[in-house]
């Protein structure tokens, strides 16, 4: 009697990027045999010879078209912002009934680029990992970067149910733990839960390097008090996060009014000394962490 191998679940992946996201999809895909082949492409030079090298991809090619020959399921790992670009680059060359879908931290915006370009018999289900780090580049990406994390699929109504439950599954082989939401509501979640606190990292630290040399030295000196952790998400990708505030502006517009007058609440507290505000406020937020730990998230 012979063995035979378990089918893959897809026949052909195809990454578009090889950044974090990109290379971390490859690794796990390849690990877990979710797809019979890993195509990747991106978009410099330097980036294909650098995934050529690191060998976590079948084949590697400089041209879109060339990628997404023949795939089954097609993922989009670049900024936000480029994924207009490459969805209409890549359409003409995408096979009947295959998957498409991305991971940007926005969702609406992206649906507005894609979608207008997905041929018909093409399934387009926008997708985000809710998982990062503050590194990038092929060199960063690992296999377990989505073991035990939130993915947030935001169907397109009327869309086809079997290319959800298709990219669920594959997720859920990645070792994510999915949900389903509406864009516009996924977009409002993570403008106050990544968003704006990555807005106020990048202030923290931008006003700190504005200070006097004398000054500057010492907050490295002592950024274990606090600032460390700011300057860790202060340090994630410069175009990633452009991107991100110039794709989600309405709903961290929102959230950083109502942020503004609860730190101005917090400026009175603190000017006319009422403790009992400060400590009510902190006692709350305390919860929150141990909430945080509990839902294994920390
Ligand atoms: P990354 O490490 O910076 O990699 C970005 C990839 O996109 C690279 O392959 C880059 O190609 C390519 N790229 C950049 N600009 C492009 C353009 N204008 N046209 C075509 N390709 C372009 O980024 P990442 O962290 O993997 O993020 C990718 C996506 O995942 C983003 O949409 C981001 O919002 C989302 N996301 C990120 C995180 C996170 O924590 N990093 C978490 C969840 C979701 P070259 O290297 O060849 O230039």
């Amino acid at each position: 009697m012979t063995d035979i191998a378990p089918q893959p679940m897809f026949q052909r992946l195809a990454l578009i990027g090889a950044g974090l996201i990109g290379s971390s999809l490859a690794h796990i895909a390849r690990r877990e045999k979710l797809a019979g082949h890993i195509a990747v492409t991106s978009r410099s030079p330097a980036t294909l010879k650098r995934v050529a090298e690191l060998g976590f991809a079948d084949s590697v090619h400089a041209e879109i078209g060339d990628a997404v020959a023949g795939a089954d399921l097609v993922i989009l790992c670049v900024p936000v912002g480029a994924c207009g670009a490459v969805a209409e680059a890549m359409a003409p060359h995408l096979a009947p009934g295959a998957i498409v879908t991305d991971v940007g931290s926005v969702k609406q915006a992206v649906i507005r680029d894609v979608q207008p370009h997905i041929p018909a018999g093409v399934h387009f289900v926008p997708g985000h990992p809710i998982a990062g780090t503050e590194h990038s580049g092929p060199d960063s990406g690992f296999a377990e970067l989505f073991n035990g994390r939130g993915l947030i699929l935001t169907p397109i109504p009327g869309g086809d149910e079997a290319a959800v439950a298709r990219l669920r599954a594959f997720w859920e082989a990645a070792g994510s733990t999915v949900t389903e939401m509406d864009a516009a509501h996924h977009d409002k979640v993570l403008a106050i839960t990544s968003h704006l606190p990555h807005l106020i990292a990048y202030t923290i630290v931008g006003t700190a390097v504005d200070l006097e040399e004398s000054t500057k030295n010492e907050v490295i000196k002592f950024s274990a008090s606090g600032f460390r952790d700011f300057t860790r998400i202060a340090a994630s990708d410069p175009v990633m996060w452009r991107d991100i505030f110039l794709n989600n502006r309405e709903a961290v517009l929102e959230m950083l009014q109502r942020f503004s007058e609860d730190l101005t609440h917090l400026q009175r507290a603190i000017r006319w000394g009422e403790g009992d505000k400060l400590e009510d406020l902190f006692t709350r937020t305390r919860a929150i962490r141990r909430g945080v730990i509990a839902a294994k998230q920390a």
